[in-house]
């Protein structure tokens, strides 16, 4: 289920003429060559760089771009100009291109031979002026893409394209991504519902309704010595001194049948991402017929999103499409993800902050020390009773978080950068938790998400920065608002607005 990004690759092609003769392109075929090898062999980029020739003719651009977007190892194109390529010849490629592209601004030779430049020379290193041909059809065809500029050996360089590469590889992964809503939206909720037609078009995900018998089915197919050996898995992971008698074993243990529960289905239905629903967890008298989950499978969700399984509370199937986004552009990145919620408030003057927590699920990918697997009683929903989950306080740093809501008329990320500070225990709330200060402070940043409909979910990572979004926003052609240190509330009101008009005359322009 889970891809690496060894499944993947990128194309790199570049533009080139005959006007120069062809010794001219064998010459920079060659420094193609030598520049994405040298790419490849930096250690700074996660997907591989695959040299595609030189496009010297519209019909040559057609065909890689053709090719391009039937090969499924190809998750995005890079085009660099070594030279004047006439961007007429480049219409038909990039109308034929709907994978996310990268325009690489760059040349072959670094500084300027002040001695020896000849012509000869200008003929090989022209992207100066060939990169702004290519870059004025792109504009004119308002075409989605990133632009990077600079010299193709620089770290710098290559860590805008590393970036590029891991949004382009999960986006490529949200194209056949399924989340399973197990029920329906909770309790009227507006902003985690949406236009599920619309966000496959866009974003290219599906959601299908599951409903909770489909659920037991897989239940009632788990063997009890597989849950017994899934609890003993659990004791060898993590310290469970607190779980002292006899009814916490057994909350554990319905955890682990839980757990096994999910990921038959997940597996089952090829399934990445899944949301609950605590008032939706199979027969109302569970503790007679045994038929159902004894409590939200707080556990399971935990475990499941450290695995990569996106996950969104009471039937935030958005939020389960992103948190698998996340986990899969940051793969390999040592800080972690998580799906959050605000959950209360901390007024203490220029250092007020929000306690981010759940019910019970929140991914210990983000946890500062090894977690405690601790057994609590839950008094939500339609069942009261103990349950087991992972508690865990999150490592302090600054970190980005991210949300999409459904504007009608198009979906809105919102991205938020937060300092996460070290919280007081909370002796009586166990459950994980994160406490973080919004930039550029609570005031602006809390009051910045709320104008702009943001969610009270969201899916934050310490290792993702605001360019991950950005380079997500242009791929998927929607709104981004982002929230830092610079936010003013009158700016962001004025971007609001401009923006309302933009994506009105958006459609006509297109
Ligand atoms: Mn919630």
């Amino acid at each position: 289920m889970i891809k690496e990004y060894n499944d993947f690759e990128v194309w790199f092609v570049t533009g080139a003429q005959l006007l120069y003769g062809g010794d001219a392109v064998v010459q920079v075929d060659g420094h193609s060559n030598e520049m994405v090898a040298g790419m490849n062999a930096s250690g700074i980029l996660p997907l591989k760089v695959v040299y595609k020739g030189t496009a010297n003719s519209s019909a040559e651009v057609l065909d890689v771009m053709s090719r391009a977007e039937a090969d499924p190892k190809c998750v995005g194109v890079i085009a660099w100009m070594h030279t004047f390529s006439p961007a007429k010849m480049w219409i038909h490629g990039m109308q034929r291109l709907t994978k996310p592209l990268l325009h690489l601004h760059t040349q072959f030779n670094e500084e300027i031979p002040w001695e020896t430049m000849d012509m000869d020379f200008m003929n090989l290193n022209q992207s100066a002026h060939g990169d702004r041909e290519y870059g004025h059809i792109l504009a004119r065809m308002r075409k989605s893409h990133k632009t990077v500029v600079g010299y193709w050996k620089d770290p710098k360089t290559l860590g805008h394209i590393a970036v590029w590469q891991r949004v382009a590889a999960a986006w490529a992964d949200a194209q056949d991504m399924r989340i399973l809503r197990i029920g329906d939206q909770m309790n009227n909720v507006a902003v985690t519902d949406g236009d599920k037609v619309e966000a496959e078009m866009r974003l290219g995900y599906h959601v299908d309704y599951v409903p909770f018998s489909d659920v037991l089915q897989y239940f009632k197919a788990i063997e009890d010595s597989d849950v017994d050996a899934l609890v003993a898995k659990y004791n060898s992971i993590y310290d469970t001194s607190q779980v002292l008698y006899e009814d916490g074993r057994k909350s554990i243990w319905n955890a682990a049948k839980a757990e096994l529960t999910l990921r038959a289905l997940l597996e089952d239905k090829g399934a990445k991402g899944f949301t609950t629903n605590f008032d939706d967890l199979g027969d109302v008298d569970v503790k007679i017929s045994g038929m159902g989950f004894d409590q939200i499978p707080g556990l399971a969700s935990q475990r499941l999103m450290a695995e990569g399984y996106g996950f969104g509370a009471e039937g935030d199937w958005k939020s389960a499409a992103l948190y698998r986004t996340v986990w899969f552009m940051t793969q390999g990145l040592p800080e972690g993800c998580s799906f959050l919620e605000d959950y209360t408030l901390n007024f203490a003057g220029d250092r007020s902050s929000i306690l981010q927590a759940h019910m019970l699920e929140v991914c210990p990918l983000i946890a500062d020390a090894k977690p405690k697997l601790e057994v609590h009683y839950l008094g939500i929903g339609i069942r009261k009773t103990l349950t087991a989950r992972l508690v865990f306080t999150s490592k302090t740093g600054r970190g980005v978080t991210a949300t999409v809501v459904d504007m009608g008329n198009r979906f809105r990320l919102v991205v938020g950068d937060v300092e996460c500070i070290k919280p007081k225990p909370l002796p009586k709330l166990p459950v994980a938790s994160a406490l973080w200060i919004p930039m550029p402070n609570f005031e602006v940043g809390a009051g910045a998400w709320i104008m702009a409909g943001g969610t009270h979910h969201s899916i934050f990572s310490y290792d993702i920065t605001p360019e991950y979004w950005e380079d997500y926003a242009e791929i998927a052609g929607i709104e981004m608002l982002h929230i830092d240190e610079n936010t003013t509330s009158e700016n962001f009101k004025r971007e609001m607005r401009i923006n309302e008009v933009y994506y009105l005359l958006n459609k006509a322009l297109k």
